[in-house]
């Protein structure tokens, strides 16, 4: 077997145990395996094994790797990165998910770059629970209001939240945030994902209600 095959055995492991844990189905969780900075060799590798779900954060290097990878035909494309909004195009014309919206510039531009003969692009707003400037996500006053806009673009799909805990956030921002998604989930029907969860804080995020979990080092090994 090979390490990247090994790697996400090992993976689901752990998800399943978690899932065992707090008694949730172990399909009611998706891996999302971040491969940003890794070759090619590598998301082929983690394809073979059965993968399907890719994470990027690096616009140029993602495109170029999609656009190579175009043989895997059943692999899903998730923009995962901070998105500045001149770079909204490329985002919107080669990707099937993206996680890091946070603003009504950039849902107006996705929805605007989208073509309408292709499939709606996923979308999932990106939540700053902690409310410091100085990370990504938007307010959760403003959350509302921004799935509103998502849900009215014809050529965006509402999928839900996403949200990076601060490292040894306290249980309740979890629990804040799992509020928030069944909050938005009993108001938007197309809503069914809630993206949390890394490496460290897996358990945590897959006990308080989290349907897919993001795995970049545990996945390919350590960036350099
Ligand atoms: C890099 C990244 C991950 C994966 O992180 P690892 O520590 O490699 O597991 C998950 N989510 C986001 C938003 C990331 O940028």
């Amino acid at each position: 077997m090979t390490l990247i095959k090994n790697n996400l055995l090992a993976v689901h492991q752990q998800i399943n145990s978690a899932c065992e844990a707090f008694s949730r189905p172990q399909s009611s969780v998706t891996l999302l395996a971040v491969s940003k900075t890794k070759p090619t060799s590598a998301v082929e590798e983690a394809y073979l094994a059965g993968q399907r779900d890719f994470g990027e954060n690096y616009l140029q290097e993602s495109v170029d790797k999609i656009t190579q990878l175009a043989h895997l035909s059943e692999a899903i494309w998730h923009f995962i990165g901070p998105i500045q909004s001149n770079k909204t195009k490329p985002i919107a014309e080669n990707f099937s998910w993206v996680h890091s919206v946070d603003r009504a510039k950039i849902v107006r531009r996705l929805n605007e770059q989208r073509s309408s003969q292709d499939t709606p692009l996923n979308v999932c707003l990106q939540v700053n629970i902690s409310g410091e400037a100085s990370k990504s996500g938007m307010l959760v006053e403003d959350l509302q209001s921004l799935a509103q806009l998502v849900a009215d673009s014809p050529n965006l799909t509402l999928r839900g939240i996403m949200a990076i805990p601060q490292k040894n956030a306290p249980k309740e921002s979890y629990m804040a945030m799992q509020d928030l998604y069944l909050e938005l989930k009993s108001r938007f029907d197309t809503v069914d994902t809630f993206s949390m969860g890394m490496s460290a804080d897996l358990g945590t995020a897959i006990e308080n209600g989290s349907t897919m979990v993001r795995i970049g080092t545990a996945i390919f090994g350590a960036r350099t």
